[in-house]
């Protein structure tokens, strides 16, 4: 899931067997899904429409309909392991999925062969999260005010590795995670009560994130054994503080079932452990293979040997963009509802992605409106090749207002940064409540672009900058690469500190005025119904007499 990582190798390549084994044990409860999908194929299903809005889902393209997938049947389709089996892994694939000129082909595999190179996984995308990329990535058809012009397909720029994660290699790592020093064994702990517990290789997720932290992750060296796992066992065990743990890899729902099983019951015998987090980016990239079996499995397995109070199980998801919220991920959201368990999800800040109001206020209410609890919008890290995916924090914070208010309190997550060295989470959260009583607007108080940093714990970090750094000379390169790349320019827009050779500022690239937007263009961009006056209803006394007159008429009244 989210970018947590441990360190013990083994080859590249060694997860594919190991999951296709999984998954021959998951593929057993797809009937309904496959209803679905036949309903949704033979029109009964209302999906979504983007242009009139019969419903807030989004529908992927047919597999029918893309040229890789033609002869693909239905039970295939909805098979887990057939979709890992048929994972796009190279360019010629992709090229069957998506239109992609010939310089954009070459310039994806040279990006992969590169990544490669350094001893990263860098592409796989499972055919269902495929499906939801637009046919033409470079000019995406998006909902109206989320700017589309200076937009990339989210699904696409999320998962296809691009010449934009080759670029800015000098720009200082942040090491956000810190992990090597901070664990023991498969255990990575940050705070007094809790820690993750990375049960799965860096390399397990069932498709590549390319906004991952590349620098560490997806490196097909990195593998977690079981002793590893053991070892961190034994750690929470120890420590009686821990009534926390977060089950997490690369993907948690990804190692085979047998691991899967043992740590759980491990850990239901753990006295002092009191929640299980279950962090998996499954239910959104291969939603079909969230099955009865696999919920069933973890129903059992986290209490098995309790003898206390029960371990409540909670599953953490990863969404970003409303784009993948589907028929099929409501779906496996349902089952895991229907099993008792709350599911969670963080997103990620991703410019040229969800960086928008419009996109951030859809993407968290569809999500809480399938059952999905929005919890963080986190800050992209600072690490090399993933630069150009910052949004500077001034702005998140500004989005975050504008959230408030015209979204309820739990469909608004915490808008927070992971500091540098493990310094564990700092909330971004812009406030409305002044102690200062100062004349300054919120806007300019939060216009600087550097902070002092206090972690949970009392550190202080000073000077911290979330941009990534660049010279003139790579800054100007990279655009030129990027804008032959996308065909035109004013759509790659990084945001990036420009250092002279000694490292001093020099300037920091598209600096924008800070999103300002009055209450009226809020409300249009959420589509509210309005009054006269241009904004909807907040008060129903407001118009009393109106009501008044109708109920009487309504079936209540008589
Ligand atoms: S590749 Fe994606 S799902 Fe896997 S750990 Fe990274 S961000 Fe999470």
């Amino acid at each position: 899931m989210l970018p947590l990582r441990c360190g013990v190798s083994k080859p590249p390549g060694f997860y594919c067997d190991a999951h296709f084994v999984i998954f021959l044990h998951l593929s057993a409860d797809l009937h309904e899904l496959i209803l679905l999908r036949q309903a949704h194929l033979c029109g009964m299903v209302p999906v979504m429409n983007q242009e009139h809005g019969d419903t807030f889902l989004f529908k992927g393209r047919p597999w029918k309909e893309i040229d890789l997938w033609r002869d693909v049947s239905e039970t295939e389709w909805n098979d887990p392991v057939w979709q890992m089996k048929n994972s796009i892994r190279h360019v010629d694939q992709l090229k069957n999925v998506i239109t992609l000129n010939r310089h954009q082909a070459q310039e994806i595999e040279r990006t992969v062969a590169v990544l490669k190179s350094e001893g990263k996984e860098p592409l796989r995308i499972t055919p269902y999260y495929a499906s939801l990329m637009q046919a033409d990535p470079f000019h995406p058809k998006l909902l109206p005010g989320e700017k589309s012009k200076t937009r990339l397909d989210p699904v696409f720029w999320q998962s296809v590795p691009t010449p934009a994660n080759l670029l800015f290699p000098n720009t200082g790592l942040e090491g956000a995670m810190s992990e090597e020093s901070r664990s023991f064994g498969a255990a990575y702990q940050r705070y007094p009560n809790r820690l993750a517990l990375l049960v799965a290789e860096n390399t397990s997720c069932a498709s590549y994130c390319v906004h991952c932290q590349r620098a560490k992750s997806l490196d097909g060296t990195v593998d977690v054994n079981r002793e590893e796992i053991d070892r961190g066992l034994f750690y929470i065990g120890y420590n009686r503080n821990i009534d926390e743990v977060l089950v997490t890899g690369g993907d948690a729902l990804m190692i085979s079932r047998t691991r899967l099983k043992n740590v759980l019951e491990e850990l239901s015998r753990i006295p002092h452990l009191r929640a299980i987090r279950i962090a998996t980016r499954v239910p959104v990239v291969l939603p079909m293979a969230i099955t009865d079996d696999l919920l069933d499995l973890i129903t059992v397995s986290a209490n098995r040997f309790s003898t206390g109070p029960e371990k409540y199980v909670y599953f953490m998801t990863h969404i970003n963009h409303h784009q993948e919220i589907t028929a099929e991920l409501s779906l496996a959201v349902r089952r895991i509802n229907q099993h008792g368990f709350t599911i969670r999800n963080q997103t990620v800040l991703l410019n040229h992605v969800n960086s928008s109001y419009k996109s951030l206020a859809e993407t968290f209410r569809r999500m809480l409106w399938i059952g999905v609890h929005p919890y963080y919008l986190l800050q992209c890290h600072k690490e090399r090749g993933i630069v150009h995916f910052i949004t500077p924090i001034q702005i998140g914070k500004i989005y975050m207002k504008h959230l408030q208010g015209w979204l309820s309190g739990i469909t608004n997550p915490k808008y927070a940064a992971n500091i540098e060295g493990g310094g564990g989470k700092v909330l971004l959260l812009p406030s409305g409540h002044d102690t200062l009583n100062l004349d300054n607007d919120i806007e300019a108080k939060i216009a600087e672009s550097r902070a002092t940093v206090t972690t949970w714990d009392g550190k202080k970090v000073f000077h911290y900058e979330a941009l990534g750094r660049a010279s003139c000379e790579e800054y100007e390169e990279a655009m030129h690469i990027m804008d032959s790349f996308i065909g035109r320019a004013g759509v790659f827009l990084p945001k990036v500190i420009l250092v002279d050779g000694k490292g001093k500022y020099l300037e920091t690239t598209n600096r924008t005025s800070l999103p300002s937007m009055e209450q009226m263009r809020k409300c249009a961009l959420l589509q509210y119904k309005t009054q006269e006056n241009g904004m909807p209803i907040t008060n129903p006394t407001d118009i009393g007499e109106e009501l008044e007159r109708r109920f009487r008429f309504s079936k209540y009244g008589k």
